[in-house]
């Protein structure tokens, strides 16, 4: 590397996807001197043409205030198991975002509102070092296309999604990693009928995982097997394609359709020790933020974000703003570990398990509306214990699934 430049600013934010780029729009907006510094050589190269569904809950707001592209939304959801299926009708919505590098990504979105509000966005640029002192980084050694820049911000966001370069160097722990693999194609004339998604579940067509497809618009869908990496025992797309042959289902769905590009991707659920290291943030991915379950990852990164640039707006650039930062979080994800050994409980799923789940959400959606079970308050437990008495032998397999999880956590 040649030539050495010296420079300061507020916040030096690595990584300009939704976690980065949302907590450095943000403050950027509110005058606070930031840059953002990404390794890809342009908005949205680290991901292929791709449609995330992101729950719209925090969302919407983003979505406004920083004028994002998406495609559509929707709230019809079609659960399918081996034998039974659900038509989920939600009061929370799905919004459909284009990833990648085309003009109506969000990604590219993202990039403009961190143009508009005086971010200095840097492409090519990565971290090569960090100088440390009692804990706190002072300065950051960055590559900028080859040549060598020093700056030294006041904090530091490590929003890299699933890259290691910060947990490495600041000895973040990683609990029980799993990875999550994805593999499927953006697709033309899908028989679904716009605006509808359906997700299918498998234990030997999608181990750990589901197989999506959803359809946008009369131009574009998105079908895609995600899968426990561990319990694959061939390649991922050879599964995405025998799925859609033995399920009739999935059959007729694709029976005119065709591909537009293949996308696969890999990403880690864990449990980190850390999310805050000295005057260093993690955000997003990279705060392993992700749902241990479904492996939805863009609501959690960009709320996450927005969450830290509240919190250093009413704070200042200072720890304790990292701290409640942390802490709303924390409220924000819930019970972790809970979460966590939902994930385990899920890799346990036998196919009687989801026709039963299946089945038993579709019972209790017609009892009592199934957002209620999110706020347990509202919920009436009785319709609960009424559902899983239905089939008390599989119900008492699953809760044994669920205790064998919690005390032989190598089962
Ligand atoms: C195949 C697949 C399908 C998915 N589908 C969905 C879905 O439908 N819905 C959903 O909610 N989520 C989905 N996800 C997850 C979602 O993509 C992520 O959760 C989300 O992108 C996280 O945002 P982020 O900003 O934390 O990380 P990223 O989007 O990964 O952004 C990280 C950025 O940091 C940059 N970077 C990395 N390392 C460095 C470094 N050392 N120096 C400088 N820059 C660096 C990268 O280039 C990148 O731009 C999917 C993931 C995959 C792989």
């Amino acid at each position: 590397m040649s030539e050495i430049l010296s420079l300061k600013c507020d916040v030096l934010v690595v990584g300009a996807g939704p976690a980065g780029a949302v907590c450095a729009a943000k403050l950027a907006k509110k005058k606070f001197e930031v840059i953002c510094i990404d390794k890809s050589s342009c908005p949205g190269e680290a991901h292929t043409p791709k449609i995330d569904i992101v729950e719209s809950k925090g969302i919407e707001k983003l979505v406004k205030e920083f004028n994002l592209d998406f495609l559509s939304k929707t709230n019809k959801s079609v659960w399918c198991s081996p034998n039974n299926k659900f038509t989920f009708v939600s009061s929370v919505k799905d919004i459909f975002f284009l990833r990648g590098t085309s003009k109506n990504s969000l990604d590219n979105s993202l990039f403009l509102a961190m143009k508009n509000n005086g971010v200095d966005v840097w492409f090519n640029s990565k971290p090569v070092d960090l100088n440390l002192k009692n804990g706190v980084v002072s300065s950051v050694v960055i590559n900028k296309k080859g040549k060598k820049i020093i700056v030294e911000p006041k904090i530091i966001v490590a929003a890299t999604g699933n890259d290691s370069f910060f947990s490495q160097k600041l000895n973040v722990t990683e609990f029980n990693p799993v990875s999550i693999v994805g593999f499927g194609s953006l697709m033309k004339n899908l028989s679904l009928e716009n605006n509808s998604t359906y997700i299918f579940f498998d234990e030997f067509y999608a181990p750990g995982g589901y197989f999506f497809v959803g359809r946008v618009s009369d131009k574009i869908g998105i079908a895609m097997v995600v899968a426990n990496k561990s319990r694959l025992k061939k390649p991922l797309k050879d599964y995405f394609y025998e799925f859609i042959e033995k399920n009739s289902e999935l059959y007729s769905i694709f029976l005119n359709a065709e591909p537009i590009n293949f996308n696969s991707g890999e990403r880690t659920i864990s449990m980190i020790s850390k999310r805050v290291s000295g005057n260093v943030v993690f955000c997003g991915d990279a705060a392993r933020t992700m749902s241990p379950v479904f492996a939805y990852g863009v609501n959690p990164a960009m709320n996450s974000s927005y969450f830290l640039a509240q919190s250093i707006i009413k704070n200042g650039l200072n720890l304790p703003a990292l701290t409640e930062y942390n802490k709303e979080l924390k409220k924000f994800l819930g019970n972790e570990k809970q979460r966590h050994l939902f994930r385990g409980i899920y890799d346990k799923l036998t196919n009687q398990d989801f026709d039963f789940l299946v089945d038993s959400a579709n019972y209790l959606n017609s009892k009592q509306h199934l957002d209620d079970l999110i706020d347990f308050n509202k919920y009436k437990s009785r319709n609960l214990v009424f559902a899983l008495l239905r089939k008390p032998h599989i119900s008492i397999t699953l809760t044994l699934k669920a205790a064998a999880k919690i005390f032989l956590p190598f089962y």
